[in-house]
């Protein structure tokens, strides 16, 4: 597991990172969410030593990270580091080199991973010859390149078409499968909702919330649809009832606790027919824009 304990950066006097601590647990995936500059960036360029800290630090498997275990991370950066004038393959086997793979593995793996993305026939090309997108297939391919042993995505998504998130997708589940801990930040919710097993927030670079699909769950508003005959208007008069949207038959609700579902309920049957009465199960998306407003 890699842990993020009390990292805090300034830029003269302003502080983008400020105390935040989280964990990115050993075979999940973490989404890293957080409008822009709430220092998602900064907070990876620190966990891969690219950035120093001011205060805090970073564990993995408990002990402090040292160069050795970063030199085995697997990083994309927002500032994309390959060099546009340079054949993909041989940038990739190069890379592959400097993780002190021997010249055939990172040939055999590059080959691979270009293939894994329909760049297979691409190899002997400029970088800038491609496509934006297919650019960024071939960074995502650097940044696996080595079988890294904890994965550091800077917005690997953007400028992805579906088929290659889709191929991005079953990649980064291979890592998890084989216990890579993995970290991407991301602005595309949706994805954020498919992929994530945990999610951290950051905004204005404090961490806002953090933990698993489950704990957030547990920890967000107590959100109820209830469908009546023949009409919901009158959830608004209920006590202990906070009315999200009522909308004809159909009604939205925030309950304060059990008893205040149990007499909304009860109060219901009352009225008339109940269609439906259930709990709803906010998605991590829905969390996120909780917790940021
Ligand atoms: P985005 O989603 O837009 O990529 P982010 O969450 O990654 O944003 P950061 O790039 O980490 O945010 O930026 C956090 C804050 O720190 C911003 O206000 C940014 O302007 C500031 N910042 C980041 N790097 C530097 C730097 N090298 N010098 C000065 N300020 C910086």
């Amino acid at each position: 597991m890699l842990q993020v304990q009390g990292l805090t950066r300034r830029f003269g006097e302003k502080t983008a990172v400020d105390a935040v601590s989280f964990d990115v647990p050993s075979g999940k995936m973490t989404g890293f969410v957080g409008a822009n500059g709430a220092g998602k960036t900064t907070t990876m360029r620190m966990i891969m030593g690219v950035l120093t800290a001011q205060s805090g630090e970073v564990l993995l498997d408990g002990r402090p990270v040292t160069a050795g275990d970063r030199s085995s991370f697997g990083y994309m950066p927002e500032e994309r580091g390959l060099y546009p004038k340079q054949p993909i393959l041989d940038q990739l086997v190069y890379l592959g080199q400097l993780h002190r793979m021997t010249q055939g593995d990172a040939r055999s793996r590059a080959q691979e991973l270009l293939e894994r993305f329909q760049l297979g026939d691409r190899g002997k090309d400029k970088l800038e010859s491609l496509s934006l997108g297919n650019q960024q297939r071939v960074q995502i391919a650097a940044s696996l390149l080595h079988r890294p042993s904890v994965l550091i995505l800077d917005e690997p998504f953007s400028g992805l078409d579906p088929v290659a998130v889709d191929s991005m997708v079953d990649l980064l589940r291979e890592h998890t499968e084989q216990g890579v801990p993995i970290l991407f930040s991301s602005h595309q919710l949706d994805l954020v909702d498919r992929l994530c097993d945990n999610l951290v927030v950051l905004q204005k670079g404090r961490l806002v919330t953090s933990g698993t699909g489950d704990e957030l769950r547990a920890a967000a508003p107590r959100r109820h649809r209830i469908t009546v005959s023949p009409d919901a208007g009158w959830v608004r008069e209920e006590p202990g009832v906070t009315v999200i949207d009522v909308a004809g038959q159909d009604a939205v609700v925030e309950l304060a606790d059990d008893d205040a579902a149990q007499r909304l309920l009860t109060n219901a049957l009352a009225r008339g027919p109940v269609h439906e009465f259930s709990r709803i199960r906010p998605s991590l998306s829905e969390i996120y824009r909780g917790v940021s407003q």
